[in-house]
């Protein structure tokens, strides 16, 4: 089991709303982001990069959107 590591995300998490997201400590760019509070699917790592960029907006949320239907 790999360390983890908690960060924020601009968009929340589908299920409970939560904005806080885990992550491994070693980011690899297809490394699966979850939600720290409900551990659902989020979407992977280069993702949550371009969303972190991009900030709050519905750009963001579209993206966040694709990659949780889209599962892991
Ligand atoms: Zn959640």
């Amino acid at each position: 089991m790999s360390l983890s590591e908690d960060f924020r995300l601009p968009v929340a998490c589908p299920s409970c709303g939560s904005h806080l997201m885990r992550v491994s400590q070693v980011k690899n760019p297809d490394d699966q982001v979850h939600c720290a509070s409900c551990h659902r699917f989020i979407c992977l790592w280069h993702e949550a990069q371009s969303v972190l960029r991009k900030g709050p907006g519905s750009e963001s949320e579209a993206l966040i959107e694709k990659a949780v239907n889209r599962g892991a």
